[in-house]
Parts: C-alpha cells; structure tokens; sequence
C-alpha cells in the first residue's frame, strides 16, 4: 500500500513539474523571487516557475494570461540570445519609437520594447541580437506605423511613436532594463511600497500579469494604503473573473485614497472614478450582491473621517453607468480634504439629492475664515 501511495506522489509531482515547464514559457527573474520572499539568491532556481512566486495570485492571475494581455499589442520577433546563443519567438508587446530619429541612425538601433521576457533556453535577459532579416522587417513595420500616424491622428496600438522614460532619466531598450532599474532601487530599499507598485506596472504592460500581482502583494504586505496596488490587484482579479475579491480590492482603494498623497489630486480622482466604474459594472452584473461602495466600515478602517462617512450615506447620487463623468462628484466626495487640491474649474461640486447631505453646513461655516487667515500672514 505504502508503495502504491509513493508512486501516486510521484505521479502527481511529474505532473506538477510539466505545469512548471509550461509555466517557464516566459522567463522569471530569480532576484524577484529573492528579494520578495526574503530567500537567498543562492537558493532560489535560477529558472523559476510561477508555482515559486510569493503570493496569494501569481497561479490563479496566470490562468487567465491570454484574456488580460488581449487589450495590449503583441509583436513576435525571433531574436538571438547574446548569453547562449540560441534562437528563440518572443513577443516585445508594444514598441515605442522616438519621432525624430536623427540622420543615420535605423529606427530598429531606437527602439524600445516593453513587453517583458527572458531567454527560453538560459533565462538571460536583456542580451538580444537582431538578425538583419528581422532588422528590415522591423524597419518595415516601424516606418508603416510612422506613415500611418503622421496620416491618422488615431495612434495604432502596437507601435508608439514616442519615448519610454522612467524618472525622467532612465530609457529602458527591454522590459527587464526597466525590471533591472526598479529592482536595483529596491536592492538598496526593499520596504519602499511605492518602489513594488511600480515594478508591478512594469510587469503588467510587459504582458506579465502574474508577476504584477506578486509585485502589488510585495507593496500592500509593507503598506496597508498602497492605493495604485489595490486598484491594480482589484483591477486585473476583476478581469480574471474573481469578482468578490476584485471589489474588496477596489472598494479599499476608494476608502484609502483621501490619504493617499502619490497621485496629484486630479489622478488620484481618476483612479477613483476608475474603481468605482469597475465596482458598479461588479454590481449590476452581480444583480446588486456585491456591494459598490464602500461600507462605514471599510471607511472606519481607512480612518475616512465620521463627518464624512455620513456624509456618502446620505449621499444620493444620479449615476449613469453609460457617462463617467456622473461618477465625478461621488469621486470627490471619496477625496475628502485631497478634494480641495483640485483647480476650482476643473471640481464636479457635489450635486445633493433630496435633503442637503454635502458639503454638511458646519463644514462650510468652518471653511470660510481661511481668507482672513491669508490676509494675516502677510
Ligand atoms: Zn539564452
């Protein structure tokens, strides 16, 4: 019987190491599995799977890789690796190209490539050669695109004109350039939240969703109000189907935000409008079951003051799931002071239904000394 049962375990594990295999098909870096696990380099494979990704989400967001990465281009060129010289079909996902590329330079020396991958044989990343075939073919479609958008104003999708720029000073020519710089930041700084938010970005327009969840549970494990890694995680997790988790993660996102000082006003209100769409798409089509907004508790929890959280009870909103910009004036109310950052012409004021509910009167009796208090200063 004993042996039956270890045969049966081995049996299961050979299946486990073919799901492996399949999951290698793209590369992952084994510094990230270090540096978010806490592991050894030393220990850790030097070719990964995804079943080795910290988490709750990388295996359950890699089921649905092929859905996710729909709405981003796909560009599949045969590149060398420079590491072991082998060939291989990679997908560079979009590629950006500078409008001007100066006199003698071909366009394939500038471009940029942000879909993230590593070498299928060595798991080298980064050391690509271009065969002169596929050099003119990208010249080809490079100067198609440039021609189309000169013409169309619509820019396509697969190719940017444009520069990819990190911090205002880093070109990365490949996704794991940008994987490398954000990486070596975070070398020197690995409780930085914002630091793993961003790498998450990285990842997710690599075409890498599953590494992007292991980067925003990176940031949300160190900083419970990682706004950008909520929405995120909700986002994709909403994509992927898992609707109930997906609006716990956004509804956070709303009731964090007002203390959340990353964003500028204005794309903190359009991160909140972007939740609370994907949250009232959650709630019709889960005929009103999972909630939209945030309850007073979720509010409580993101220390959202008591004044206000009235203040969204008694709120009573038109919201017209068909125009966005209906879902301003609730955004601003999910603002709280953030709200007051916003360039008077470009505020959507609440619109109170039936009684006044906001802004409560106390609050606007409070808010007009400030003018005298200007004045005193000088
Ligand atoms: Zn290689």
């Amino acid at each position: 019987m004993q042996v039956m049962v270890l045969r049966n375990e081995v049996i299961i594990n050979v299946k486990d190491d073919m799901v492996m295999e399949k999951y290698q098909k793209h590369g992952i870096n084994p510094l990230l599995i270090s540096m978010a696990s806490g592991q050894d380099i030393a220990s850790v494979s030097p070719r990964p799977t995804v079943a080795m990704l910290p988490g709750k989400y990388p295996k359950l967001v890699y089921k649905h890789i092929k859905e996710l990465n729909s709405e981003f281009a796909e560009n599949i060129f045969r590149l060398t690796c420079g590491k072991c010289g082998k060939n291989g079909d990679y997908d560079l996902g979009t590629l950006a190209i500078p409008v001007i590329t100066g006199e003698g330079t071909r366009a394939t020396d500038k471009f940029q490539a942000v879909g993230y991958f590593r070498c299928k044989h060595c798991n080298a990343a980064g050391d690509w050669n271009l065969s002169p075939t596929i050099q003119t073919m990208l010249a080809g479609k490079l100067a198609a695109a440039v021609i189309k958008q000169t013409i169309e104003t619509e820019a396509s999708s697969d190719i940017v004109l444009g520069q990819v720029l990190i911090d205002n000073d880093f070109t990365p020519r490949w996704g794991s350039d940008a994987e490398d710089y954000f990486l070596e930041k975070l070398g020197k700084n690995p409780e930085n939240a914002y630091l793993w938010n961003r790498l998450g970005n990285i990842y997710y327009k690599g075409k890498r969703p599953e590494l992007a969840v292991t980067a925003y549970e990176q940031a949300l494990a160190r900083d419970a109000g990682q706004v950008e890694s909520m929405f995120s995680l909700g986002r994709i997790l909403a994509d992927c189907g898992y609707l109930e988790t997906a609006a716990e993660y956004l509804r956070q996102a709303v009731a964090f935000a007002h203390q959340y000082n990353l964003l500028t006003a204005h794309d903190l209100r359009e991160l909140i409008v972007s939740a609370l769409t994907i949250l009232l798409a959650i709630y019709n089509k889960t005929d009103h079951e999972i909630d939209m907004l945030p309850t007073p508790n979720e509010l409580a929890i993101a220390q959202f003051a008591n004044s206000e959280i009235a203040a969204t009870v008694q709120l009573d909103f038109e919201i017209n799931p068909g125009r966005c910009e209906t879902l301003y004036p609730l955004a601003e109310v999910y603002m709280g002071a953030r709200r007051d950052e916003l360039p008077p012409a470009e505020r959507k004021t609440p619109i109170p239904r039936r009684k006044v509910a906001w802004p409560l009167p106390g609050k606007v009796n409070k808010q007009k000394p400030p003018k005298k208090n200007k004045n005193k200063k000088r």
